[in-house]
């Protein structure tokens, strides 16, 4: 099946390891994400594009119960087939990212989880693309050491 990221630049793919692509401020250190032209703090023009950390800890999160409006939600499925879906900010070494957490609307998720970024089918275009976004994904401690 054909696969498109949801927007150039945000991410890497493909990639077995995707991280996402922000912008660090050379004056004053802040990295942004998505990247930025100039620094959103500082706003000195002197920024470089960075790979932010896969693995962070979970900030605070919610549950999508209801269908967004579009825009600015993208997806385009029928109201009777939305899911609702848990979204949240993961605190990784460089930056909060606000990004939708994968897993049923039942996943249980707890403040301070250990999360990784995870780029997962988001929507499909009408001519069958599948549409990929990332998310952040609960890592069992179990888990992280076999694929370490
Ligand atoms: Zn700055």
């Amino acid at each position: 099946m054909a696969q498109r990221p949801v927007a150039e630049g945000l991410f890497d793919w493909p990639s077995h390891e995707p991280r996402l692509i922000g912008s660090r401020c050379a004056d004053c250190d802040l990295v942004a994400f998505p990247t930025y032209d100039y620094c959103p703090r500082c706003g000195s023009t002197d920024v470089a594009v960075t790979r932010l950390s896969r693995r962070g800890t979970l900030w605070t999160w919610t549950r999508q119960w209801f269908q967004p409006k579009n825009p600015p939600y993208a997806g385009r499925e029928a109201p009777a087939d939305f899911k609702p879906f848990a979204v949240g900010y993961v605190e990784l070494p460089e930056a909060r990212i606000e990004a939708r957490l994968v897993g049923g609307i039942d996943e249980p998720l707890e403040i301070g989880m250990p999360m990784e970024l995870t780029v997962v089918p988001f929507m499909t275009d009408e001519d069958g693309t599948e549409v990929l976004t990332f998310a952040f994904r609960p890592v069992a401690p179990a888990t992280s050491a076999a694929e370490a």
